[in-house]
Order: structure tokens, then sequence, then C-alpha cells
């Protein structure tokens, strides 16, 4: 396993942020963490990344404890914050030097990532003249550079315009195929339907459900067909999948030629978070 939490518990002086969540997350996989403001997402993620203390519980990363065992977690570990923190004033390629220096990691692949997210011509440019998309990039670049098996993301897409979330979702799309196993946390049900493949839904410091989205989706999905007929009608006829005058009733509008259109009713994410917390996002 990459990733294994178990009763992992969280309080901050009186408040209780993790109520003791368990997950485990396989190697190669793009794993989601989603909940609404201070569900505590960021906090499972920041514990994971060996920056904040659990209060309880224990989480490994590659069979190691993540805090007992810090320095070696961090060697195989990348880490894209939500807010920039990168240099303004520095280039690109400073800010990328300063970081490998610190973790005393080599630039040899720079270009490489650079080019991989379309960035090598701003290479020499400051960051302050870049966009928060590019910014983004910079920072994706920057967690890659000593080639971690594991890399977090805390709303790799937040701010960002649909065009560079696409362009940022196909990136981070190679990057697990090329191999790394990827945890990000987000309140974006779309991206999460798109990149992931198993996910959890975080509800005040509990996990509420998880699985893979199309599991999810047929658990919680209310097995009704909705019918409309080319009677001139534009009302739909809805009908239980599970009642047994629903395949004739079916079959006989479809065999006079009836049906314009037929529909089962699929719940996204969003619907299926709504109705496991009572709470809307
Ligand atoms: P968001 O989507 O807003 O980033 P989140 O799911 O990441 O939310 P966390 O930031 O992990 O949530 O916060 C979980 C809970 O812990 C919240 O109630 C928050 O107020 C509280 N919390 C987080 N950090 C601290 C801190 N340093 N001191 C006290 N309470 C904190």
């Amino acid at each position: 396993m990459m990733i294994e939490v178990s009763s992992l518990q969280k309080e901050y002086g009186d408040k209780l942020a993790l109520k003791g969540i368990d997950f485990a997350v396989a190697d190669g996989e793009v794993f989601g963490f989603l909940g609404p403001n201070g569900a505590g997402k960021t906090t499972t993620l920041k514990i994971l990344a060996g920056q904040l203390q659990p209060t309880g519980g224990q989480a490994t990363i590659l069979g190691m404890e993540v805090t007992a065992q810090k320095e070696a977690v961090q060697l195989n570990i990348g880490f894209v914050p939500e807010k920039t923190n990168l240099y303004e004033r520095l280039t690109v390629a400073q800010n990328l030097q300063f970081f490998c220096r610190l973790y005393n990691c080599k630039t040899d692949n720079m270009d490489e990532y650079l080019h991989k997210v379309n960035l090598l011509k701003e290479k020499n440019t400051p960051v302050k003249q870049l966009s928060k998309g590019m910014k983004q990039k910079v920072l994706l670049v920057r967690a890659l550079l000593h080639r971690p098996k594991l890399l977090f993301l805390d709303e790799p897409t937040s701010g960002l315009d649909p065009t560079s979330a696409d362009n940022m979702h196909r990136i981070l799309q190679d990057i697990n195929k090329a191999g790394t196993t990827i945890f990000l946390t987000s309140h974006n049900m779309e991206e999460v339907e798109k990149l992931c493949h198993r996910v959890a839904f975080l509800n005040e410091g509990r996990i509420v459900a998880q699985g893979s989205p199309e599991e999810l989706k047929l658990q919680h999905a209310d097995r009704t067909l909705r019918v409309l007929l080319d009677d001139g009608s534009k009302e739909e006829k809805v009908l239980d999948m599970d009642c047994k005058e629903t395949s004739t009733l079916v079959s006989c509008w479809l065999r006079h030629g009836k049906v314009r259109a037929i529909h089962s009713s699929e719940p996204t994410l969003a619907d299926i978070f709504v109705k496991v917390t009572g709470r809307d996002f």
C-alpha cells in the first residue's frame, strides 16, 4: 500500500478536527479527498506530508510512519500547496534551483518537466509576471523534481479558469500514467470524477463514504427510469426499475415506436454527498 491511515485523529486545542479516520491508497491510484470547508482535508494532507503531528492513530506511507520516519517519507513525496509560496521576484529557474539546494536534489530534470507543463519559455521569467495557472504549474514542477513516488495536491485547480484547469488535469493524468500515485483534495466534484480512481467524502472530521465514483453511484442510484413518449406530451413518465410492470410497459412502448427518449437517473457525486451528509456544497 502507498498510504495506510487508521483511527487518525487531530485536535486543535479543544476542537477535534479529525475524529478517527481510516482509509488506504494503493500504489498507482489517483485518490480524491472531498469535503466542504472545514471538513479536515488540509489537516489530513498536512499530517501525511509530515507538516503536522497527529494527536492519535497512525498514518504510514510505503510502510513508514509519517512522523517517526519523516525524513525517509519526505524523499518519496511531493507536495503542491493550495496557496502559492514561490519567491515572486525570483525567476522560475531560480525558484526551482533554490528548492533543489534546500532538498539536496539535482536539477537535471528541470527542463524536462518545464517542457511537460509548457513553461520552458518562461524559465527565466520572474514568477510575479506569471498567471495563477502558470504559478500552479511551477509548484507542480517543484514538487516533482526529486521524482517522488507519491504526489499530494491541495485543491490543485482552485481559482483557475476552465482551460487552465483542463490543462492541469491532463498533466496530472500523464504523471499518474507514468507511475506516480496521486492524492488530492478538492471541492470540485467534476474534477474528482474525471481524475480519481477512488474517493473519500469527509464531513466534520469523519469519512462518511468511500469507493470508486462508479461504485458510489451504483450504491446510491435511485433506480428510476424516465421515459419521454412520442405522443406530443412533454411530461416524462417516471418508472421504478425494480417493478415488474416497468419492463412490460417499456417494451410495449418501444415495440410501437412510441419512445422519444429513455434516461436512467444516475446520481452525481454532489448528489451523493448531499445524501450522505445532509450538507450542501
Ligand atoms: P477548506 O476546504 O476550507 O480548506 P478543510 O477541509 O481543508 O477546509 P481544515 O483546514 O483541515 O479543513 O480544518 C478542519 C477544522 O480544523 C476546521 O474546523 C478548522 O477551523 C480547524 N483548524 C484548522 N487548522 C487549525 C489551527 N491551526 N488551529 C485551530 N483550528 C484549526
